[in-house]
């Protein structure tokens, strides 16, 4: 069977655990984390970096960072993981669904103006496949409305809107090293804290809402309970597992853009059969996160699993629309989305991960190719 995902290891996660657990110092607040959050600040210039237990932890600082609550309106994509909109739900705040775009199944930037009531508070934007949302679109849309916005960047590890890093252009950027993230540590993410004024106040929620840091630095002679928090810090074995996978980053990447261009190369005849293939403007660099397919109908894209299934090749589907989940169907008033309907029904993703063999790819893309007698 060739997986849809396998995560990626290094080699060297055991010996850094190894090394972690001859310190006898396992929790979170260690060398090891900040040498994982250093690395990222360095390499792509993140103002601050802090690793949490995963990206939907992130989202739920962000809400609260940002003073997200009751009676505020927070506009995001319903094509989406539901953390996305679940970390704002948990403030109360009123959660406002925009559409995907025809061409990719990121938010269409060009209706987000238009859901902007009074009551808005932040945009929150989701990279989808780790390419870039239209960043100078949605800015000056956020600055006209004075608006927040935060970056579910989950996906985006190592992608650019045009120089800037996504998860660094937003006032928060929230990552996911999830296994089937191009980087991992399980389950795992980080915050970026991009706006210099949240700095503070982020340090105080990541420490289950206390002035613990200030007092390890000596700042204050005891520590108290200061604002809301998480316990939010991962542990040192987490981070010790991260760190190599962190080095390694440019050799995963350039493994994944290599895999990717060759999809992309192969299964280019699906466009004459009106297939949507994944789109990276120009102003997007591709972190090679996924590789997907559009297929016309619900029968066809469930036809192509099953065929793919029984040559032993597991292709997934992805989100199914916020708006009509069972949590939300109910609460949601808003206009047909239906771009977010079709990914819904009709976006499938093919096996893309380090490991996999360029052997492996073209039996992936000759099946592909046969399913739709190309
Ligand atoms: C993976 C993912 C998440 C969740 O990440 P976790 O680290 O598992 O919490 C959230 N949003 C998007 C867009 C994702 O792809």
């Amino acid at each position: 069977m060739i997986p849809f995902n396998k995560p990626y290891y290094s080699g060297k996660e055991i010996g850094s655990i190894s090394g972690v657990m001859e310190t006898k110092v396992l929790t979170g607040d260690t060398e090891m984390l900040r040498k994982c959050e250093i690395f990222l600040e360095k390499k792509y210039g993140f103002p601050k970096v802090f690793l949490t237990n995963s990206c939907t932890m992130a989202l739920e600082m962000a809400a609260v960072l940002l003073d997200i609550g009751e009676g505020d309106e927070v506009i995001m994509p319903s094509y989406t993981y539901v953390s996305t909109a679940n970390a704002f739900a948990l403030r109360g705040a009123k959660i406002v669904f925009a559409d995907s775009k025809g061409d990719h199944p990121g938010i269409d930037e060009s209706k987000i103006e238009k859901l902007i009531t009074g009551k808005t508070k932040a945009i929150v934007l989701v990279h989808y496949a780790g390419t870039a949302c239209d960043m100078k679109q949605v800015k000056e849309i956020a600055g006209r409305h004075k608006l927040m916005v935060i970056e579910d960047a989950a996906q985006c590890i190592d992608a650019y809107y045009n120089d800037s890093p996504l998860g660094s252009i937003g006032d928060i950027g929230c990552f996911s090293f999830h296994e089937t993230k191009n980087i991992h540590c399980g389950e795992g993410g980080f915050i970026s804290i991009n706006n210099p004024k949240l700095i503070e106040r982020a340090e105080t929620l990541r420490n289950k809402g206390t002035n613990r840091s200030a007092f390890l630095r000596g700042e204050v002679n005891r520590y108290e309970w200061t604002d809301l928090g998480f316990s939010s810090v991962p542990t040192s074995l987490t981070a010790a597992f991260l760190l190599p996978q962190l080095k390694n980053i440019d050799l995963v990447q350039k493994r994944r853009n290599m895999l990717w261009k060759k999809y992309e190369k192969a299964l280019s005849p699906l466009a004459k059969k009106n297939m949507l293939l994944p789109l990276v403007p120009g102003y997007a660099s591709n972190n090679a996160h996924m590789f997907y397919l559009v297929c016309r109908n619900e029968d066809e894209r469930a036809a192509l699993i099953k065929y793919l299934k029984e040559k032993n090749i597991q292709a997934v589907f992805h989100y199914q629309a916020l708006h009509r989940s069972p949590y939300f169907k109910d609460k949601y008033k808003g206009a047909d989305l239906s771009n977010a309907d079709r990914y819904s029904e009709c976006l499938v993703r093919l096996p893309l991960f380090y490991d996999l063999s360029n052997k492996e790819l073209e039996l992936v893309c000759r099946q592909v190719l046969g399913f739709f007698d190309l």
